[in-house]
């Protein structure tokens, strides 16, 4: 699974930073929602959310703006 990684702003460290997340395998993810005829995609959705969120690089915080 690689890593994402790019420049956003924390709120704890209160600077520009390097955030970073872990990387999902969509084309995995993908295939399994064909094969489940989209059921799922529910599970997908909620695993994204869960370890989809943007982290601090330096202080490992949540609270980051990741700029897209
Ligand atoms: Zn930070």
């Amino acid at each position: 699974m690689a890593e994402q990684r790019k420049s956003g702003y924390c709120k704890n460290c209160k600077k520009d930073v390097i955030v970073f997340r872990p990387g999902t395998n969509h084309i995995l993810h993908l295939l399994i929602s064909i094969v489940t005829m989209g059921v799922w995609l529910i599970p997908w959705f909620l695993h994204s959310i869960k370890i989809g969120g943007w982290r601090c690089q330096t202080c490992g915080s949540k609270s980051v703006n990741s700029i897209k």
